[in-house]
């Protein structure tokens, strides 16, 4: 390996296009004074957890430049095997007793006496309670623990933890540095597959590697696709009996979406360089980095899942006719806007999925 690749594999040389929270980060480690929570926020897909991910290599790295590279300790952080290193990454609600066992492990010293490393993905996922346990422990994680937080709706976090985390904003990446991301993964951005793909992903790496290299993702969105403008240019008298097939159909398709996306053979979490070793090895370069595995919620928690399945779906449907922009498309932007405030407050999912049917639908009366 020439020197130049191998000076840029190292820290953040894997995350693309999120230059002003590298450049804080790298300033803060250079300085020594790297806040003991943090708190990454920013749309999905745009590379807040392969970051954190990175930052962690970057801390806990045994290799001589002390920085993500290939040594034992970055190995173990990227298949999620390293002692030190807990990452937390629920679809369901976090509990107050799973909050207490973290919070307990990360008082605890570590046996080599190291630094460790607490990365909570989906931290919206904190219900109340939970928050209110491990509170003090991210006002003052001690000298010897960093919490990482990441999520996408960083106004679902509770302010008393929003305010005793020091918070960093990542962004869409613009269109000339997503082409930069495709190549560095090992894709021919001008090929018309990965053109669509960028198109289609809106300035998310995570989606366009999903879209381009998953092929149940693809026809997961192609169906959403095809269902959602035809209801919106259905125009007609929809009738309840057509109501209640399309709330049906709502479900099965936010369900499809999620599996297809954890279906996928190369997780999230990787860098550039990791992406591209992963995908030329076809998936056999492992990238787990999740020693806490995700569960499914079940009883009380079924609400909760439902919640994170219709935002998810939601969200693709606005992506999805963003890319129509047409008079009809623009109402219904509008319609699933309301009907995502809705599932924030705790509406009946029910209702509020009739109601964006009918204006979907074009009815009116
Ligand atoms: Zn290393």
């Amino acid at each position: 390996m020439d020197r130049e690749l191998q000076k840029s594999e190292n820290g953040f040389g894997g995350i693309v296009g999120q230059d002003v929270p590298v450049q804080v980060l790298n300033h803060l480690l250079e300085l020594g004074k790297l806040p003991g929570t943090l708190l990454f926020s920013g749309p999905g897909g745009v590379g807040k957890y392969a970051a954190a991910i990175s930052l962690a290599k970057i801390l806990h790295c045994s290799g001589e430049q002390k920085s993500a590279c290939g040594c034992h300790s970055c190995n173990a952080i990227r298949v999620g095997t390293h002692p030190d290193v807990i990452v937390l990454s629920r679809e369901k609600s976090i509990s107050v007793d799973e909050m207490r066992e973290l919070v307990t492990i990360a008082a605890l010293r570590s046996s080599r006496n190291h630094e460790r490393t607490i990365i909570i993905d989906n931290a919206e996922n904190i219900t109340v309670p939970a928050a209110n346990a491990a509170l003090k422990a991210l006002e003052e994680p001690g000298d010897h623990v960093r919490f990482i937080l990441v999520t996408d709706t960083p106004e679902a976090l509770l302010p008393t933890v929003r305010s005793r985390s020091y918070r960093l904003r990542f962004s869409l990446v613009d269109y000339a540095r997503m082409v930069e991301f495709a190549r560095a993964i090992g894709d021919d951005p001008d090929e018309s597959d990965a053109k669509g793909a960028i198109r289609f992903a809106r300035g998310r790496p995570g989606t366009y590697l999903r879209f381009m290299h998953s092929e149940n993702y693809r026809q997961a969105v192609n169906e959403v696709r095809e269902w959602i403008t035809g209801t919106v240019k259905s125009g007609g008298k929809p009738r309840i009996k057509d109501a209640i097939e399309w709330k049906g159909k709502f479900w099965a398709m936010a369900e499809k979406l999620t599996d297809a996306e954890q279906s996928m053979s190369i997780p999230r979490g990787g860098d550039t360089f990791d992406l591209k070793r992963s995908l030329e090895s076809g998936g056999k370069f492992i990238l787990a980095p999740s020693n806490w595995k995700t569960e499914h919620g079940s009883g009380s928690e079924k609400r909760w899942t439902q919640g994170r399945r219709a935002i998810l779906l939601t969200r693709l449907l606005r992506r999805i006719l963003y890319m129509e922009l047409d008079e009809r498309s623009v109402n219904a932007i509008g319609l699933l806007y309301d009907f995502m405030e809705k599932l924030r407050f705790n509406c009946s999912f029910d209702i509020a999925l009739e109601r964006l049917y009918y204006g979907l639908s074009g009815f009116k009366g």
